[in-house]
């Protein structure tokens, strides 16, 4: 999408010190929906000097933020989750029209966003120190500490509920946060800051600034910011794990995925195919954690004649959502292409769907392709759409070899009904979530959320109580006040 001067349509701000905030800057983007590929707004690409007013607020902010007893903070935590469930329709609108969810899929991100605040509200019971006498008279104790002010990248696939795996953890434990939402889908996250605000959380806690790559490399490299957490794909987590660690930030940066589901003979033939449509077509295929490619292990037809059964139910506009751009459409349609030239078979095919009504739409059908080489672009690369590759194997340990190949390590799933092949599978897929039977294996909280290898650079996940060794420093105090006791350091 082209950077272009300032439109008469709805201009976005920043939220900077509680208060929207007009950027400087002279660079604009449209925003523009997928469903109908109308101009919703346009958004400004924040400069440093934008930034610089941000990370005042955030400064102001801190000194009482990080000292207020973590009860008291978890109070604003308890009454948003309580907006948030009143603000449920307006929310779900707002996602479908900027992102081109479904509004069962909308809906379900604000779902999973309560999830994640009910999270952040028990964290008083999981922060809580050690203490132990460790000498006669000589006591150690922990205590966290918050880091203090963290800037977050969200990308666009989730508007809600990837900006809610950081901001209740995070600000629940005492920081303040610079955020930059994703250009493509701003709308949703400046009404969650409303939200926020409107909770009791105290102006300069969390501040939003707009922009894309130029915003994104100065948070990193900004002094006053002490941690960066990424999520988007993996050349830009890649860009900003470099960036932040080189300026000496602490930095964890969740990249791409390339998820394989490996079906067995024997795996329960109906389950595993809707597992398997519902997982690649899902959020039309926009999920770090969707499945992109079917592994088959020997004889399998049976189950991806079902595969395609369930995908050809499959309806773009009504059970499935938009994807988000004319050129990410262009970019899937290619892959097919490609994938068809090089010889693999197109069993159902979703290129030039066009949705009545909204033919400005960006859509791609659900999209079933046989016979795909493990050498070929569409079995190698992220298509971030909803199609399913399959490759055809003979054995477990050539899919597990093929699984494995791939860079990435978000997600594997393996569909069985035997539970040692099950096992087998589970203990040599190098992935960070592993599903059996499941081909969505989100861990739901408190279990942590994260990838392994160019899924995730830096270390622990970024939710669940990983997250809470990300977002604050670890303070040991050893204490004697027995003045007779001796000085040594194992007395
Ligand atoms: P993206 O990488 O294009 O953008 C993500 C964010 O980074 C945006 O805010 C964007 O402005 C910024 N950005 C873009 N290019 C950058 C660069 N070179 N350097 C620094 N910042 C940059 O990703 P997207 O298209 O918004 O989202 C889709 C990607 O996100 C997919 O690859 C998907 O797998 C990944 N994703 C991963 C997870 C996970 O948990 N691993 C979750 C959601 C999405």
């Amino acid at each position: 999408m082209q950077t272009i001067l300032k439109t008469q349509q709805a201009e976005l701000s920043n939220f900077i010190g509680g208060k929207k905030m007009s950027s400087q800057t002279e660079r604009w983007q449209e925003v523009i929906s997928p469903i109908d590929g109308k101009l919703l707004a346009s958004v400004p690409m924040s400069t440093r000097a934008d930034l610089e007013l941000a990370v005042a607020a955030a400064k102001s902010a801190l000194p009482t933020w990080s000292k207020m007893p973590i009860k008291e903070r978890v109070q604003v935590f308890f009454r948003y989750k309580k907006l948030l469930e009143d603000n449920m329709q307006s929310l779900t609108a707002l996602i479908c029209s900027e992102n081109g969810k479904t509004e069962d899929e909308a809906r379900a991100e604000i779902e999973k966003s309560i999830e994640l605040t009910e999270f952040a509200c028990a964290m008083p019971q999981l922060v809580a120190g050690e203490v132990l006498e460790v000498s006669r008279g000589v006591e150690c104790r922990t205590e966290r500490y918050p880091v203090g002010i963290v800037g977050c990248i969200v990308p666009f696939n989730f508007p809600a509920m990837v900006p809610n795996w950081t901001i209740p953890n995070a600000l629940v434990l005492g920081n303040v946060m610079i955020m930059k939402p994703s250009e493509k889908v701003p709308l949703t996250l400046m009404r969650l800051a409303e939200l926020l605000q409107e909770a009791g959380l105290p102006d300069g806690v969390l501040n939003l600034v707009q922009g894309d790559r130029d915003i994104v490399e100065a948070i990193c490299q900004h002094p006053a910011i002490e941690a960066v957490s990424f999520v988007g794909s993996t050349k830009a987590a890649k860009n900003v794990y470099r960036q932040s660690t080189a300026h000496l930030k602490r930095c964890l940066a969740l990249g791409g995925a390339k998820n394989h589901l490996i079906v067995l003979p024997d795996a329960h033939p109906e389950m595993t195919a809707s597992n398997i449509v519902a997982s690649m077509s899902g959020c039309a295929g926009q999920r770090c954690m969707a499945a992109s490619a079917m592994i088959s292990v020997g004889q399998t037809d049976h189950i991806i004649e079902l595969v395609c059964a369930e995908a050809r139910k499959i309806v773009a506009g009504d059970n499935l959502g938009a994807v988000i751009s004319a050129e990410s459409q262009k970019r899937i349609e290619k892959y097919i292409t490609d994938a068809e030239k090089q010889g693999a078979s197109i069993l159902v095919d979703g290129r030039k769907t066009v949705v009545k009504g909204k033919e400005g739409g960006f859509y791609v059908g659900p999209t079933v392709i046989d016979y795909v080489k493990p050498d070929m672009a569409i079995a190698q690369e992220e298509i971030f759409g909803p199609v399913i590759a399959i490759i055809r194997t003979q054995d477990m340990d050539e899919a597990l070899a093929i699984e494995n190949a791939n860079p990435y390590g978000n997600a594997a799933a393996v569909f069985t009904q035997n539970g040692g092949w099950a096992r087998y599978i589970m203990e040599r897929a190098e992935s960070g979530m592993i599903g059996v039977n499941i081909g969505v294996p989100v861990p739901r909280e408190p279990f942590s959320f994260g990838g392994w290898n160019e899924s995730r650079f830096g270390t622990g996940d970024i939710t669940g109580k990983s997250s809470i060794e990300f977002w604050t420093k670890l303070k040991k105090i050893t204490t004697k006040w027995n003045p007779t006791s001796r000085t040594g350091w194992m007395s």
